[in-house]
């Protein structure tokens, strides 16, 4: 008998509901056994039970085989200290999601704001770092009058692991015709850290004869992003260069809207985009679920190498290959320039599978 998939669902906040709907009838339409769990989380979650993160959703996450989630928060829900609710990082940290994983991939119809020279394509993967850096005081950080501070811990072991995780990428990517390259980008020319963060990627470089590793500093590899992105296979990198060049890098897909993500760690993973909760649009229709969508890709992927089922994974490179039929025939919500609302553009991606 096959398995059953439990899967975690974090519906959301503004337009998360909106475009978890959608993606939750795709899954559904496809051969496999998923079973959804509701998981309150997020501004509504609090206003309701006053708490963000309450301990039940957080159980069923830690249950699941997979935690799909869509966005949280709402900038007019705030704590008492005046910051926001941001349940999804506290996730990867209670989850210890290390390996935070950003696809960059651009196909005709993105509204890519690059020149592409013929010939060349856009398709790399940033690993971010995702529970340490400089997010390691997040919450923190000492505040007197006179001065601020916060502090970057990176430490071997989770160093050790992310990099670990951004050459098994590579080598995966590797077997499908990709470079088998994966560059650290860091600041080792400057930071005693980072030197730290460098000898333990070389280290586990040297477990990867076949893959090709070299560094960037990351302030070069800002520029590089926009000069040749076409040169890039895997990067790793620290929490917070991770998480500006991640932005970046949805900036040349021509949007939030197209950046999927996967938080991965040893035994949990969740799947959400990069973009949040768009208050501004909320209830209208008009978010892109392309984001959502292909975020749910990864989870089957990942649910499938894992499992040891091809079934999912070439469902997953279905989804894909069926959004980038819609982008390139046009089938898209306003963002890209298209007249689909969101249930018409995730319908479209549904009727190519
Ligand atoms: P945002 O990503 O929600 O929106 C930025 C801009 O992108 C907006 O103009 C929005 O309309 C647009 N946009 C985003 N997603 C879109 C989509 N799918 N289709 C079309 N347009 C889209 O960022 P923000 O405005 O800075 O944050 C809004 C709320 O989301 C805040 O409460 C923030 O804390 C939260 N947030 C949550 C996450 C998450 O859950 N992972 C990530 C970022 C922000």
């Amino acid at each position: 008998m096959s398995k059953t998939f439990d899967i975690a669902v974090f519906h959301g906040d503004g337009i998360g509901p909106e475009i978890m709907a959608p993606t939750l009838d795709l899954l559904r339409g496809l051969d496999h056994d998923f079973e959804f769990h509701d998981c309150p989380a997020g501004a509504a979650s609090f206003l309701d039970c006053g708490s963000d993160l309450p301990e039940a959703t957080l159980d069923t996450a830690r249950r699941a085989d997979a935690i799909l989630l869509s966005a949280l928060g709402d900038p007019a829900v705030r704590k008492p200290d005046g910051t926001e609710l941001i349940p999804q990082v506290d996730l990867r940290i209670a989850l210890d999601l290390y390996a935070g994983v950003r696809p960059v991939r651009i196909v005709p119809g993105m509204k890519t704001p690059l020149a592409l020279p013929m010939g060349k394509s856009v398709d790399f993967v940033l690993i971010r770092e995702s529970t340490e850096g400089l997010f390691h005081t997040q919450g923190r950080g000492t505040v007197t009058d006179d001065m601020a501070e916060e502090t970057l811990r990176l430490t071997r072991r989770t160093t050790e692991k992310v990099c670990r995780f951004a050459f098994d990428l590579a080598a995966e990517r590797k077997a499908a015709g990709h470079a088998g390259r994966v560059t650290s980008v860091d600041k080792a020319n400057v930071f005693r850290a980072f030197a730290f963060w460098r000898g333990i990627f070389d280290e586990v470089a040297g477990d990867y004869p076949d893959l090709t590793a070299d560094h960037a500093y990351v302030d070069a590899m800002a520029l590089w992003f926009v000069i040749r992105p076409w040169d890039w296979d895997v990067m790793v990198t620290e929490n917070m260069f991770g998480d500006i060049l991640s932005d970046l890098g949805a900036g040349l897909m021509g949007g939030l809207g197209m950046a999927p993500s996967a938080d991965i760690g040893d035994d949990h993973a969740v799947f959400q985009p990069c973009h949040g909760t768009a208050p501004d649009i909320a209830g209208r229709g008009l978010a892109n679920p392309v984001a959502m969508i292909l975020s749910a890709g990864m989870m089957l992927d990942w649910l499938g190498r894992k499992h040891g089922n091809d079934a999912l994974v070439r469902d997953a490179a279905r989804i894909e290959a069926s959004v980038d039929a819609c982008l390139a025939a046009g089938e898209t919500t306003g963002d890209l320039g298209g007249a689909l609302d969101t249930t018409g553009a995730a319908a479209a991606v549904m009727a190519r599978l």
